[in-house]
């Protein structure tokens, strides 16, 4: 018996995320906008039952595929030989992309439930990334490439325009896919900014700030960065400490923090 969280025979699991694309005009809409090019190292996030797989092997030699389901990687082992597609057993979270070489493309229809934490980790391989494209829901895609002043713009955004250059491409109705999700999804690509623009000393340190500034969005600079800029920080950076985190671009928040870890004085 089918029903509607079925897909040949594999039934979905909410705690992995599982939301199969099943709309072959969605499918090759996608594959274009990637462009994948024989010889090219690529990676998929989470093959699942190979809509993407498929096609991806279609046009290019070799494919990497991360994937934590067992069944899904049993029919996978099948269905693709060890020369065409590597399989990866384990959670992307954990997986060193650094071991792939580069530059690496990395692509997936990437599982909700984990996509902050999956940004935040694949950021880290950026040097050695030439570009991701992904399947987000919209609400996140939104949130990435906001802008200063919005709603949405926030610690995502800042910590990922600070890496990549990002454009949402094209929006993706529930109906595509196989249990249809409640939200609207986008896809959304990433391309690394030359390193050289990545101008912040300390990271972590950066990531404190931002995560400080927004932690409470209500609240303006001048209580949310107490712990790192005094009044003369603010006025040696040209900034009011009587605006809130929102207002701040990515340029601005680099040069706090590198105001603060010394190297901007
Ligand atoms: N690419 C397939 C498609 O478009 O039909 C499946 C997409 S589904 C939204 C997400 C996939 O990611 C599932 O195959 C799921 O098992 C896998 N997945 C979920 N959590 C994962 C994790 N932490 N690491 C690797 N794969 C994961």
């Amino acid at each position: 018996m089918s029903n509607d969280r079925e897909t040949d025979g594999h039934r979905a699991r909410k705690r992995f995320g599982q939301n199969f694309l099943s709309d072959p005009n969605i499918i090759r809409r996608i594959i274009d906008a990637i462009r994948p090019q024989p010889g090219e190292t690529m990676v998929e996030i989470g093959p699942g039952l190979g809509a993407m797989t498929a096609p991806l092997l279609e046009r290019i030699d070799h494919l990497h595929v991360v994937e934590i389901d067992r069944d899904l990687i049993a029919r996978l082992r099948e269905r693709y030989s060890p020369e065409r597609l590597s399989i990866h057993e384990g959670d992307a979270l954990k997986f060193d992309f650094g071991t792939l070489g580069d530059p690496l493309r990395i692509v997936g229809n990437l599982p909700y439930n984990i996509s902050t934490p999956i940004l935040f980790h694949l950021a880290a391989f950026a040097e050695q990334v030439q570009d991701m494209t992904f399947m987000l829901q919209k609400e996140v895609v939104m949130r990435m490439v906001a802008e200063p002043g919005t709603e949405d713009y926030g610690r995502l955004s800042v910590m990922l325009q600070y890496r990549f250059r990002m454009g949402r491409m094209f929006d993706v109705p529930p109906g595509a896919f196989r249990p249809a999700p409640k939200v609207m999804s986008s896809i959304v690509r990433l391309v690394p900014l030359p390193a050289e623009e990545l101008t912040a000393r300390d990271e972590a340190l950066l990531g404190a700030i931002v995560t400080a500034a927004f932690g409470q969005r209500r609240k303006t600079l001048r209580n949310t960065l107490r712990e790192f800029l005094d009044e003369a920080g603010f006025a040696a950076l040209g900034l009011d400490p009587g605006l809130r985190g929102e207002r701040l671009s990515v340029a601005e928040f680099v040069a706090i923090a590198n105001y603060c870890s010394g190297a901007g004085k």
